[in-house]
C-alpha cells in the first residue's frame, strides 16, 4: 500500500513526463540539447507513432533541455498557385498516401490560420510547426497573391532565399538561450519543488501542518514563471493565449515552460539552414534526405490533379535552385551529396535515389518508395 505522499509524488510525476514529450508530424527535423547548445537529431518516433506523426522527447532533468524544431514549407507556392506539399522524409519508414491538391491564385478568396494549420478558403492546406509561423506565412501568401504573376517567381525566389539564410540558426538559437536564462533558472527551481521539497516536507511535516506554506511557495514560483514567459514570449504573439492557459493551469507543465517558448526559434528556417547546429557528422544523412526530396519526388498518385502537378512541378524547380545555391555557399557540392552508391553487380541498370535500391532495368519506379529509379550512367543524379 503506499502512502498519500507517495500517491502525491506519483500523480505529479506521470503529469510532468506527460509534459515532457510532444507529437509532431513527420517530417519536421526536431534538434535536442540538454547543455551549451549541442544539438542533436531528433525526428518523430516510428514505434510511438503513425504514419502521419510520431512522438519526440526531451530531456526532463535539469537544466531541463532545449527541443527546437524546424519544418521546409507547408505548402508550395508558384507562380500559378498554392498546392499541399508532403513532408520531406527525413528517415525512412512507411508514409502516408498523398495526392496533392492546389487552388490557382485568381480563384482564392480568403487565406487563414486556424491555430497551425494554413486555410484557403476555409480548407486546410498546409500545418506549421507553430502558430506565429502560420500567421507570418498566411500574411505572406496574401502578399504574393495581390503581385503581377511575372513578379510571384522573384518574391519566392527571395522567399526560399531568406529561409536558406546562412548563420542565422545559430544565432536565434544563442539569442534564445541568453534569453531564457531566468525563465530555465525559475523552471528548475520550480522541478525541484515538486519533486524534491514538496515530497520531503511533506513526508517529514505532514501535508496539514505544511500545506499554507507549501501553496505560498508553489504559487509564487508558478507566478514568477508566468510573468517572465509573458516577457519572453510576448502577449501578442499568436499562440501566447493558449500557451497561458496551459502553464497556468498545471505546475508540473509550467515547469516546460521553456518548451514552449522555444517552438518559434527556428521558424521560417528551412531544415537545411538549421543543420549548422548539429556537428558535421549528422549533417550529411540530413543534407541528402532534403535534396532526395526537392530534386527526386515521388511519383504522384494516380487522378492528381493537373494543377496542382504543375504547381508543385514550379515550386520544385524554385526550390532546387535555392538549395543549390545554399549548398554552393557551404562549399558543398550537390551531386556529390547525392552521389549513388557502389552497384552491386554490373547487371544493375538503374537504382532508385531515395531509398537506394538497384533495379535491372533501366526505366522503373521503385516498389518500395514510388521514386523514379536513375540510370545507371548518372551516377550524379542532378
Ligand atoms: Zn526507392
Amino acid at each position: 500500500m503506499i502512502s498519500d505522499t507517495e500517491q502525491l509524488f506519483l500523480v505529479l510525476l506521470a503529469l510532468y513526463l506527460f509534459d515532457c514529450v510532444r507529437w509532431v508530424e513527420r517530417g519536421v527535423l526536431g534538434l535536442r540539447s540538454y547543455v551549451g547548445g549541442r544539438f542533436r537529431v531528433t525526428v518523430a518516433s516510428r514505434a510511438i507513432g503513425n504514419v502521419r506523426a510520431g512522438l519526440v522527447w526531451n530531456h526532463p532533468l535539469p537544466p531541463l533541455g532545449t527541443l527546437l524544431s524546424a519544418a521546409s514549407w507547408p505548402l508550395g507556392v508558384s507562380p500559378d498557385g498554392v498546392c499541399t506539399l508532403e513532408r520531406c522524409e527525413l528517415d525512412r519508414g512507411a508514409r502516408a498516401v498523398f495526392v496533392p491538391r492546389a487552388r490557382a491564385w485568381q480563384g482564392i478568396r480568403e487565406f487563414a490560420r486556424s491555430g497551425c494549420a494554413i486555410e484557403i478558403d476555409g480548407e486546410e492546406f498546409g500545418r506549421a510547426t507553430s502558430e506565429s509561423e502560420a500567421r507570418r506565412f498566411v500574411d505572406w501568401l496574401a502578399h504574393v497573391q495581390a503581385l503581377p504573376r511575372e513578379q510571384r517567381a522573384a518574391a519566392i525566389d527571395a522567399a526560399l532565399a531568406e529561409s536558406l539564410t546562412p548563420g542565422r540558426a545559430r544565432a536565434r538559437a544563442d539569442e534564445f538561450e541568453t534569453r531564457a536564462r531566468v525563465l530555465r533558472t525559475l523552471c528548475c527551481v520550480l522541478f525541484a519543488f515538486l519533486f524534491v521539497g514538496l515530497p520531503w516536507t511533506v513526508e517529514h511535516f505532514g501535508l496539514e501542518r505544511t500545506w499554507p506554506w507549501l501553496l505560498g511557495v508553489m504559487l509564487v514560483l508558478h507566478g514568477a514563471i508566468l510573468a517572465v514567459f509573458t516577457r519572453l514570449h510576448g502577449r501578442t504573439t499568436p499562440g501566447f493565449a493558449s500557451a497561458m492557459a496551459q502553464l497556468a493551469l498545471s505546475p508540473p507543465q509550467a515547469v516546460r515552460a521553456v518548451d514552449l517558448a522555444s517552438r518559434t526559434v527556428l521558424a521560417g528556417l528551412h531544415p537545411l539552414a538549421v543543420l549548422e547546429l548539429l556537428p558535421e557528422r549528422e549533417r550529411a544523412p540530413l543534407r541528402r534526405a532534403v535534396c532526395v526530396d526537392a530534386f527526386h519526388p515521388r511519383e504522384p498518385a494516380d487522378g492528381s490533379d493537373a494543377l496542382a502537378l504543375r504547381c508543385g512541378a514550379q515550386y520544385r524547380e524554385l526550390l532546387q535552385r535555392a538549395l543549390t545555391t545554399r549548398l554552393a555557399l557551404d562549399g558543398t557540392d550537390l551531386a556529390r551529396v547525392l552521389t549513388a552508391p557502389e552497384l552491386d553487380d554490373p547487371a544493375r541498370r538503374s537504382w532508385c535515389p531515395r531509398c537506394e535500391l538497384q533495379f535491372d532495368i533501366e526505366s522503373a519506379v521503385c516498389g518500395d518508395c514510388s521514386t523514379r529509379a536513375v540510370p545507371r550512367t548518372e551516377r550524379a543524379v542532378v
